[in-house]
């Protein structure tokens, strides 16, 4: 395992993308949906760091894996528990690799009648994109390589590491062959 971003770094990225949703939003009320579970260390730092009205609210997505391979993405918006009507609405994800879950919840979002939907991440991947749009905000772009740590988990572990970083092949690899069964989120 190599750390690709550390504490220090990831605080002034956070920082800095606090800044841009503060300017974007000027003081106007903003609900923060968080996409869990990887999400949640995300979260904590970024609300802490506007200073607008601000409410926030959950959904699930879940994309079944062996390991670090994609399966079927399921996606649980029955967290919500206020009504976004009329809301500004924040998705906050941990991380933009293909696209495919911010592209399949937005939809399922904008159903409930939101005033806008926007979506910030901490982390865009490179050369992964499979869908038409991007984060509105990003705090860092990482080459392509299988993250851990601050928040973002392998077969549930790491979330808690402070910083980020990646994989080795060797480590993924060789844990999928044992392991077939996993998720991350
Ligand atoms: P997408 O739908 O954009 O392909 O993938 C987004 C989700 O896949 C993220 O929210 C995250 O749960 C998972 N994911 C994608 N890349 C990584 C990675 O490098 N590390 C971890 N831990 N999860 C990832
Ligand atoms: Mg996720």
């Amino acid at each position: 395992m190599k750390t690709l971003l550390t504490e220090e770094q990831l605080g002034e990225g956070i920082r800095r993308m606090a800044g841009e949703i503060k300017k974007h939003y000027q003081g106007r009320p903003l609900t923060i949906v968080g996409v869990m579970i990887g999400s949640i260390v995300l979260l904590a730092d970024l609300i802490r760091l506007l200073d607008l009205p601000l409410r926030v609210e959950l959904v699930q997505a879940r994309k079944n894996h062996a390991g670090t391979r994609p399966g079927p993405l399921a996606i649980d918006v029955d967290l919500l528990s206020g009504s976004i009507q009329s809301r500004d609405v924040l998705l906050v994800d941990d991380i933009f690799d293909t696209g495919r879950t911010l592209w399949e919840l937005i939809p399922q979002i904008d159903e409930m009648g939101p005033t806008s939907v926007r979506s910030a991440v901490l982390l865009c991947k490179e050369g992964r994109c499979k869908v038409a749009m991007k984060p509105d905000f990003a705090a860092f772009t990482i080459p392509n390589e299988f993250v851990v740590g601050y928040g973002l988990d392998y077969r549930d572990q790491y979330r808690n590491l402070p910083y980020l970083a990646a994989l080795e092949p060797h480590e993924i690899e060789d844990d999928a062959k044992n392991n077939p069964a996993g998720n991350n989120a």
